[in-house]
This record gives C-alpha cells, structure tokens and sequence, in this order.
C-alpha cells in the first residue's frame, strides 16, 4: 500500500467527464447528479519504507486503476458508499527532481460518486479535507535493488535501502505492475498535505496524526464510541479499560472496531433512531450503486 492524497474536490464534471463517467454507469449520469474529485494516487518518490515505484510502471498503473472503485472506511454502510475512478493521467514536474535524479513525476485520478442523500456527509468530509489521504494497492511483478538489479525478494544483494552509494540513495524500485486492486480513503483527518506519507505496496499504511487537531478530536470521538458501546455490549468492562485498550489501534482499525461495537450495541439495545437513519440511507443507495 502506498498512499496519496486529494488533490481538488467539488470539481464540476465537464462534458468530456461527464462522457468518461457514463460509460461506466449503467444509465447516463447529469453534472448534477454526480461529485467528482482529483486524487494523487501514487508516484515515483521513495517511501518511507524505501521502496519507489519506476517512471514507467506509473504508466502501467494508470491503465489498471481506470474504472476501479474505491472504498471509504467509514463509520456507515461501507458497501454503499464508494468512488470510481474514470480517467487517470501521469504529470511529470519536470522543475521538481526525486531523491533519486528523476523528474517527479505522479499517478493522478479523477473520481466521481453519485451525490445521494446517503453521501452528504461524505462529500462534505472531503470538501472540508477531513478525507484527504488516499491509499492504494496493488501487485506489482518486479522490486528490484536500485544500486545492483538484484531481484530483492529473490535474494539479499547486501545493499540497504537509505544508504548512499555512489552519491545516491539505495532503494528497492517496484516495476511491471500486474494488477491494481483497489484505493481507499483513509480516516486521517487534514493537516498532512504537506508531509504526504508512503509505505510500501504490500502494507497498509498505518498513518499518525497526533499533531493534527483534527485527529486529534476525531480520534477522542472514536474512543469514546468504543467507550459507550463497550458498555452496552459487554457490561463488564468500564469505560476506562475499553479506551485504554483501542488507544492503541490505527486510525482503520479503530473504525473497524466503532463499527463492529455499533452493529453489536445495536443488536443487544436497538438504538432505534440512528438505525432506522442509517437503514433508510442504506436502502435508498441501492439504486444508486455504482
Ligand atoms: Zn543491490
């Protein structure tokens, strides 16, 4: 998994985007009806894990992440809520150098939802930047060594990444990708544009953002749903411990963990107004998935 960012949100879909869309929806789509957004996907800066995808291997993924769906993981019905990817491009910064000597260059692509009741809240979270990072994940056929070739998941050639040699830094180079399978949003609020995080393609990547106040009170929220539905479903356990025991969770999986508690608190004392919000929002999506 490596991870990206959003670029632009709330961009009206022009005739040439409304055309792209609609030759993946099942009936035409108007400006309307439809939310579209530009994301960074990828590029071929080295990670912090100290991998880099190749120049080339950006243009092998643009073609494998044309159509592909991504996932938000959000506190609601996930299923129901997802983007599609319809057009992607690779931009090179030909003024901007990588680590390693090349031109930066990125994996950029546009995303459209339809614009349901059901994904108000959505939409309004990635305008104000609070789902700013993206993940992505793919499989990619080669990751070789950056100093000698070396296939690295064949061998150890003695080369560590980071270490300079030769005036450059060593780093595996993913190459030929084989199959992009999805990107996701991930829940870590704004406040990270500048400091954009990587982690390798075989990873999720676990991002923090203590420092961010928006992370910082989101993350109080999930801690204190855990709290609460801990308390329904398992009397036993005080409020103190169920806290102490996801503070240490990563961003998706203490929203794994929120979920599962409210569907569980939900089946033990129906929580009736928020569940029949939640199942009205569920049902009316249907028709509109993509
Ligand atoms: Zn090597």
């Amino acid at each position: 998994m490596q991870s990206g960012y959003v670029l632009k949100s709330a961009v009206r879909p022009e005739q040439e985007d409304l055309e792209k869309i609609n030759h993946l929806t099942r009936r035409p789509f108007t400006a309307e009806e439809v939310y579209t957004f530009k994301v960074a996907l990828c590029d071929n800066e080295i990670d912090r894990d100290g991998e880099r995808f190749s120049t080339q291997a950006l243009y092998g993924l643009a073609d494998l992440f044309l159509g592909k769906s991504g996932i938000f993981n959000h506190s609601m019905d996930a299923k129901t809520q997802s983007a599609r990817i319809y057009d992607t491009a690779v931009e090179t910064d030909q003024s901007r150098r990588t680590s390693c000597g090349e031109p930066y260059t990125r994996l950029v692509a546009k995303a459209y939802m339809p614009r349901t009741q059901g994904n108000e809240d959505l939409i309004l979270e990635i305008d104000s930047g609070i789902k700013k990072e993206v993940s992505v994940g793919c499989s990619m056929g080669s990751a070789v060594c950056s100093v000698c070739g070396t296939d690295r998941r064949e061998k150890d050639c003695g080369h560590r990444s980071g270490e300079i040699y030769g005036g450059q830094p060593c780093c595996t180079i993913l190459g030929d990708p084989q199959d992009a399978y999805e990107w996701s949003f991930v829940a870590v609020p704004a406040q990270r544009e500048a400091g954009v995080t990587k982690s390798c393609h075989t990873q999720e990547s676990s991002v923090k953002a203590e420092d961010a106040e928006w992370g910082r009170r989101w993350k109080a929220r999930m801690l204190q749903e855990t709290a609460k539905y801990f308390s329904i479903t398992c009397p036993g356990v005080t409020a103190q411990t169920a806290q102490r025991m996801a503070e240490g969770l990563s961003p998706e999986e203490l929203e794994q963990v929120v979920k599962g508690l409210r569907r569980a608190a939900g089946s033990v004392v129906p929580l009736q107004p928020q569940l029949a919000v939640e199942k009205q929002r569920t049902g009316a999506d249907e028709s509109f998935r993509i």
